[in-house]
């Protein structure tokens, strides 16, 4: 039978072994690291676990539908839950207030909280869910590099609503239109992190994502973000994909303008297609580095990176849940240091994850697990050394002041990720999570397509590439790279 390679057993490389087992082929993946998952993993620390990089899980019928296509049933393999709560938000002026999944609760909360008129967030949600509805066909599930995306009558009607779409303000001029407080304005500028961009550059196209948080849901695995890796790398193993760790791609082999298969330390291996879920930036230096380079795209900002600390504390914290934001006082400096002077800001945004709360064994009784994250700029070269250490003192102190605690004391376990750590396990560029930024219009025109239009039968799938980064545009990219292919 045919055969295809993967470079690559992030989230999409695996998606995409899925589809292409189930097209017929006998399909290969390479992995550089000794598990599969890539920024989809785990850490296990003194009887703590943490989920090591993604926290949020939106539309998972991007995840069911492998199965589904697989002829299984995803609750034998793969089991998540709504949340009631979307997420806890904590202001140091000791304001809170919780984002119930229920729009009307919320609307409600937002109202007793902040005085904000229940109709304006309803609006401002309904107005999300229309974005979603005229953008997600066009951006999300197609190729923007086919010609029949966009010419097709749904395609001329978005054309038509490029303004109502927000295409020519920024998310924060948007937003301050939408909402009197100036909390709730900052509660929706925040939607713009979710793909690693800057609410005050970003276009206001971006209010499409609390739709997916609102209308659609945000969901909680049962047994943690790692298992959409486990269950996924089970199903594709049972379908008979071969995984190859510790095997670091060293080229994609290329002859006559065709890619005939890969270049490893353990030896060539030939196949019909090649597929690459490696970052595209750091592949054209690489595997990639003797073929002609796609220097526009190659030169696109990335997205902002993360310092995360994981935290065992040892105590319990009855008004967090499983999302905490705990905001800084001045939103727009903070983002001006992350972009423009690409530091960390003295009073950072800190965002906590506890995954203990809804899975009680991932810390020991009366403590629980922080996946304490803050926003900061790609690796540029800074002196990270240098910046953790603020980093650390500057979160400590907006935790004691917003939650009037002492946390340090309480810190029993700590281990830490930063941009050229999240950089050298997974050859993500500059550290960046999702790719690409979106801070530019154009930016989802800037992305690689999901196909060589240099080299025959090579792929392209990830966080990386179209339509871009984060759990479910990783799976839509394996789709929509999958759809190109003919069975085998
Ligand atoms: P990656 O995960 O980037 O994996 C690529 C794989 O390729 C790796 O396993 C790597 O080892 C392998 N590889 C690289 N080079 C080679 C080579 N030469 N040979 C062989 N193998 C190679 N998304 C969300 O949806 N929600 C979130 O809450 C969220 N939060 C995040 C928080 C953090 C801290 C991080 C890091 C990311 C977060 N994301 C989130 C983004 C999400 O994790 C990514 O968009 C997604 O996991 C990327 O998947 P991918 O398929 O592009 O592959």
């Amino acid at each position: 039978g045919k055969k295809a390679i993967i470079v690559g057993s992030g989230i999409a490389g695996l998606a995409a072994s899925i589809r292409l087992s189930l097209k017929g082929y006998q399909v290969s993946v390479y992995e550089a690291n000794s598990y599969p998952g890539g920024k989809l993993s785990e850490i296990k620390i003194d009887g703590y676990r943490f989920d090591a990089g993604p926290s949020l899980f939106t539309l998972p019928e991007q995840v069911e539908e492998l199965f589904e296509l697989a002829g299984k049933n995803t609750k034998d393999y793969f089991q998540y839950k709504r949340l009631a709560i979307n997420c806890n938000y904590f202001w140091e002026d000791g304001t809170r207030l919780s984002a119930h999944s229920d729009v009307d609760k919320f609307a409600d909360e937002v109202n007793k909280q902040l005085g904000e008129p229940k109709e304006n967030t309803k609006k401002a949600l309904k107005k999300s869910a229309y974005i979603y509805q005229h953008l997600a066909p066009l951006f999300m599930h197609r190729s923007l590099h086919k010609w029949s995306t966009w010419f097709n009558k749904k395609a001329f009607r978005s054309y038509l609503r490029m303004g109502k779409l927000g295409l020519f303000s920024t998310m924060n001029q948007a937003n301050s239109l939408q909402f009197h407080h100036p909390k709730l304005v900052q509660l929706f500028n925040r939607y713009a992190t979710y793909n690693g961009s800057d609410p005050y550059q970003t276009p206001a196209t971006l209010n499409i994502i609390p739709h997916l948080e609102f209308n659609r849901g945000a969901y909680f695995p049962v047994k943690g973000m790692h298992d959409i890796t486990s269950s996924l790398y089970g199903l594709a193993k049972e379908l008979g994909v071969s995984f190859n760790f510790n095997q670091p791609v060293e080229k994609i082999l290329v002859k006559n303008n065709r890619a005939i298969g890969i270049q490893t330390p353990s030896g060539d291996y030939f196949s019909d297609l090649v597929i690459n879920n490696m970052d595209m930036v750091t592949a054209y230096k690489t595997i990639l580095k003797e073929e002609v380079q796609p220097k526009r795209l190659l030169k696109q900002p990335k997205s902002s990176s993360a310092l995360i600390f994981y935290w065992g504390i040892k105590k319990n914290f009855p008004e967090l849940d499983l999302h905490n934001i705990l905001f800084s006082n001045d939103y727009e400096k903070e983002f001006k240091t992350i972009f423009d002077k690409r530091d960390v800001y003295k009073d950072p945004t800190v965002y906590i994850n506890i995954t203990s709360i809804h899975k009680e064994d991932d810390a020991p009784d009366g403590c629980m697990n922080w996946f304490t994250m803050i926003n900061v700029p790609n690796n540029q070269g800074q002196d990270w050394d240098k910046i953790k250490s603020k980093a650390k003192e500057f979160i400590i102190k907006k935790i004691n002041n917003t939650l009037k605690t002492n946390i340090e004391p309480l810190i029993e376990v700590e281990h830490i990720l930063d941009p050229i750590g999240i950089e050298t396990k997974t050859s993500s560029a500059n550290g960046a999570l999702y790719g690409n930024s979106s801070n530019n219009k154009y930016a989802a025109f800037l992305r690689h397509p999901n196909y060589s239009s240099k080299i025959n039968k090579l792929f392209f799938c990830g966080g990386s590439v179209h339509p871009g980064g984060g759990i479910p545009l990783c799976l839509l990219s394996a789709k929509i790279m999958a759809d190109m292919i003919p069975n085998a």
